[in-house]
């Protein structure tokens, strides 16, 4: 069982929390999207306001184990200081995440503040697992809570080694909506359960196309993976992005959908163009007719036709990569459409569920984050979810 923060009497106590403050910065270190930030803080609220210290903790970036101050994150100490302004809530920054600075910061911080500790991958002993390294952060709390789902799928010190160094611990308000809407989304769903595929390879995700197969209705093919299954298929693909050395597997997985009288569903036209740029020089084809020395990068209008129409007559969707290249304005059409289907869906009923990553980015670019029934907060982390797989930082929670 895995208890939610919500359920623990903190009041006089110091939470150590594991968050996701991974956010973006522009080159002078500003913040450029804060929403990581803001979504953690039902979860911090739900200490400092009953009572507790919320020690939280956090990689940013990858310094590779060594301290680099381009990674530091006490602008994010200040970040959050301003968002708690308002509720009269201090913020705290300790230089070190463990140690004597990091104790005495602890040790100092009065009951209802927040204490944010310095950039754990300034250590290599973080992603190490390494066990002194658990204990040394481990002293900083009397609870332990995980609440960072996006790295959940990883066995660092932070995520799952120090989980049983204590004897309560529990699982935030992310993880707790991320268990609650992805579990449901596999273990109950309300059929038809539609996944819809994309993204640049089949290479990363062919885990999650196999599991995905024994229990969804449809399966939706969009991004630079339907390539390999046209090639698959025997036809022509241009110079689209292909993983020759998955043509075979892509031919496996059609039938073994054909097999399991699952829909697979691979598009029917596409727009291409003669390089990866955002060009206006592009235009639609068939698949059957993809000219040699074009490449396809998006997902043609009778696709984004038929796929929204899969989209608004399913019980659940599961979106996982974009449908072409939605960083180009001129080849983010598909992914747009399956953003839009997936909002009107919801509206009428349809449980959807954005899997992190690039198509979480593309429903927020495209207006839709709230339109949606969850956006994941984890890219990777929400895949090997869907594959099935245990969570370490999920596991660790486990009482
Ligand atoms: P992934 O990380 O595998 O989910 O891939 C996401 C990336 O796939 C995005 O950056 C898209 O630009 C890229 N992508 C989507 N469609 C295509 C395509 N047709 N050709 C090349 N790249 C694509």
């Amino acid at each position: 069982m895995i208890r939610s923060i919500t359920g623990i009497d903190v009041a006089g106590k110091r939470v150590l929390v594991r968050v996701d403050f991974n956010v973006p910065q522009d080159d002078s270190g500003a913040i450029t999207d804060d929403t990581r930030i803001v979504e953690s803080l039902p979860t911090i609220m739900s200490i400092v306001d009953r009572g507790g210290v919320a020690v939280l903790m956090s990689h940013l970036g990858r310094p590779k184990g060594t301290r680099d101050p381009k990674y530091t994150l006490r602008p994010v100490a200040e970040h959050l200081a301003a968002l708690m302004r308002s509720r009269g809530v201090a913020v705290n920054f300790a230089a070190e995440c463990t140690g004597a600075v990091a104790e005495g910061a602890v040790a100092k911080a009065p009951f209802g503040s927040i204490v944010l500790l310095e950039n754990l991958r300034f250590h290599a002993e973080e992603e190490a697992n390494d066990a002194a390294f658990c204990e040394a952060l481990a002293r900083l709390g009397d609870i332990y809570c995980n609440d960072a789902f996006g790295t959940a799928h990883r066995a660092h010190a932070s995520t799952a080694g120090i989980a049983h160094l204590f004897a309560e611990r529990c699982a935030g308000l992310l993880i707790m909506k991320e268990l609650e809407y992805l579990g449901s989304a596999l273990a109950n769903p309300k059929r038809p359960l539609v996944a819809i595929m994309g993204g640049s390879k089949i290479s990363g995700k062919i885990d999650v196309i196999n599991a995905l197969l024994s229990s969804c209705d449809t399966i939706l093919v969009g991004g630079g993976m339907m390539f390999t299954f046209l090639k698959a298929k025997g036809l022509n693909v241009g110079s689209s992005l292909v993983e020759e050395d998955r043509i075979e597997l892509a031919r496996e997985l059609m039938q073994r959908a054909a097999d399991a009288g699952v829909q697979l569903l691979i598009p029917t036209d596409t727009i291409v163009a003669p390089a990866f740029a955002d060009t206006t020089d592009n235009r639609i084809v068939s698949v059957e007719a993809i000219p040699d020395g074009m490449m396809g990068l998006d997902i043609g209008p009778d696709t984004q036709k038929r796929f929204a129409d899969v989209i608004r007559s399913a019980g659940t969707v599961v979106w996982n990569g974009p449908m072409g290249v939605f960083e180009f304005a001129h080849f983010q059409g598909g992914t747009r459409t399956v953003a839009d289907a997936m909002a009107d869906a919801t509206a009428s009923g349809v449980v959807t569920i954005v899997g992190g990553g690039d198509s979480a980015a593309a429903v927020t670019q495209f207006g839709h984050a709230k339109n949606v029934t969850h956006v994941s907060t984890g890219g990777g982390a929400s895949l090997e979810f869907l594959e099935g797989k245990a969570l370490p930082g999920v596991v660790a929670l486990e009482s």
